[in-house]
């Protein structure tokens, strides 16, 4: 390796965030021998009593598990996680049906709860000399070209200001969906940057557990798909439930009474009504307000050899494919692989740029697609054929007809080549449809000739 390569160099690697991505991304670089320093803004989430923002529990999958692996710790986290085998659909009567996501290989999808995980992520953080953490602490500018920060100290609620300046070689951003770090390199000249926020929101319920036991079947993703709304659930380790419920800010604002929101509950969701229970419903709907969802595309992800962001700050999506961390986490895979290539580091960035972006723009349409699919075409009959025959398909030719849900959650094939195999999937379909429509029109129109002129 030469002395310029981007794994060779020992540097000072400041990274912005110790969420899910930015405490992966510290263990990465600190692992390839970088000094790291993690800048997080909330209080160390191990003291944290009430942790504010974000979904309860998450979905992991395969690109989250890989990079789970490949700094030891995917045994670990799985040792907790409650397996999801599949969609357990809750109709209108509250009749449930199943659709599993794999029949063939029994693949899963697990529940972690964002905390425990977050910790465990820290705790590993910790056993490295050459990571420091640095709570408390909010990066407000930063000027890229320099690779300077700047950091507000303290809590929201303390009333004095401190700041502090520091200086790294690289500075990472992993600060989330609404990134400061982003905020500096949208100035820079050739930096194309989209946002769009859904018309709908989300707030989230309980279904708690009952004499210490699930009240519906846990190892499966609970959905309550309405047309144009919907409800989640998944399990959790202490046997409760964390309910997701995802509606336009319209039909959130009709709901202004008690009474309101009880009759909306029997109407749409009546099994779930009793088991999240009605008083604790009034409590937690009206406690805090639906939450807004985006979408960010960016590109390019890199600023010469000092700034890098990675995770949300990259391409936050709608949470529905279920792939936000996942994604998030596969960024490390790759930047990993080609930061041991020993390129000089400018390149290496562009080339993770390069290879990135067109993965992350996919993952982001098929989450805003994925929604249509969980909250409309689950309870089609035509979606249940299609998953049939894909299924069926997927038995019969494992390595020639992989499904697009399983491609996503259950390879590490590139997202923009999931999206481009269902294209390739959808023509033959459609040509051996529209050729048995015509074989069956030849045949019905023979034997009618047959019948007439003999
Ligand atoms: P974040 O988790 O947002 O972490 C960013 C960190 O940076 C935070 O700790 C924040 O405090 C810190 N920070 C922010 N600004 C600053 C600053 N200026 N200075 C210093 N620190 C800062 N993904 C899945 O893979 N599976 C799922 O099932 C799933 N479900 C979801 C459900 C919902 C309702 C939502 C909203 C998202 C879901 N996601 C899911 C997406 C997932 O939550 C995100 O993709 C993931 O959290 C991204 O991790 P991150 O570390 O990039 O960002």
């Amino acid at each position: 390796a030469d002395g310029n390569g981007a794994a060779a160099t020992r540097r000072k690697v400041a990274i912005v965030g110790a969420g899910l991505v930015g405490s992966l991304a510290a263990l990465n670089f600190a692992r390839m021998g970088h000094e790291v320093q993690l800048y997080e803004y909330r209080e160390d989430i191990r003291q944290a009593q009430l942790v504010q923002g974000r979904s309860i529990n998450l979905a992991l999958s395969q690109r989250g598990r890989k990079a789970l692996a490949a700094v030891g710790l995917e045994q670990q986290v799985l040792a907790t996680a409650i397996p999801m085998r599949g969609r357990m659909l809750h109709n209108v009567k509250g009749r449930t049906s199943i659709v599993l996501y794999d029949p063939c290989n029994n693949q899963c999808l697990y529940s972690v709860g964002r905390k425990q995980l977050n910790e465990l992520l820290l705790n590993a953080c910790d056993a490295f000399p050459n990571i420091q953490c640095h709570f408390e602490h909010k990066l407000i500018s930063a000027n890229i070209r320099e690779a300077r920060m700047q950091f507000k100290l303290g809590t929201e609620r303390q009333a004095e200001e401190q700041l502090i300046s520091v200086a790294a070689d690289l500075i990472v951003g992993c600060d989330g969906a609404f990134s400061a770090l982003r905020q500096q390199l949208v100035r820079q000249p050739g930096f194309n940057y989209s946002q769009e926020y859904i018309g709908t929101g989300y707030l989230e319920l309980c279904i708690p557990a009952k004499d210490n036991e699930f009240q519906m079947p846990p190892n499966y993703l609970h959905i309550w798909p309405r047309d144009s709304f919907m409800m989640i659930a998944l399990p959790n380790q202490d046997k409760s439930f964390t309910v997701t419920l995802s509606m336009p800010f319209e039909l959130f604002g009709q709901l202004q009474t008690q009474q309101q929101l009880l009759d909306f509950f029997r109407t749409h969701y009546v099994d779930a009504l009793p088991l999240i229970g009605e008083q604790q419903l009034i409590k937690d709907f009206f406690k805090s307000r639906p939450q807004h969802l985006m979408s960010v595309k960016c590109k390019p992800y890199h600023y010469m050899d000092k700034a890098l962001i990675l995770g949300d700050a990259a391409h936050a999506m709608v949470p529905y494919y279920g792939q936000g961390m996942n994604a998030g986490m596969e960024d490390l895979t790759l930047l990993s692989s080609i930061l041991n290539q020993e390129l000089p580091l400018d390149v290496a960035l562009e080339q993770f740029t390069e290879s990135r972006w067109q993965d992350a723009h996919a993952i982001c349409d098929l989450a805003m697609y994925n929604y249509v699919e969980m909250r409309d075409l689950t309870k089609r009959w035509s979606f249940r054929c299609r998953k049939w025959l894909d299924t069926t398909l997927f038995r019969f030719f494992p390595n020639h007809w992989v499904p697009l849900y399983n491609s996503v959650s259950f390879t590490s094939m590139p997202y923009s080549q999931c999206i481009a195999n269902r294209q390739w999937q959808d023509q033959l379909l459609g040509k051996v449809l529209s050729g048995t429509i015509v074989l069956s029109s030849l045949l019905a129109a023979g034997a009618i000739y047959v019948r007439r002129f003999r």
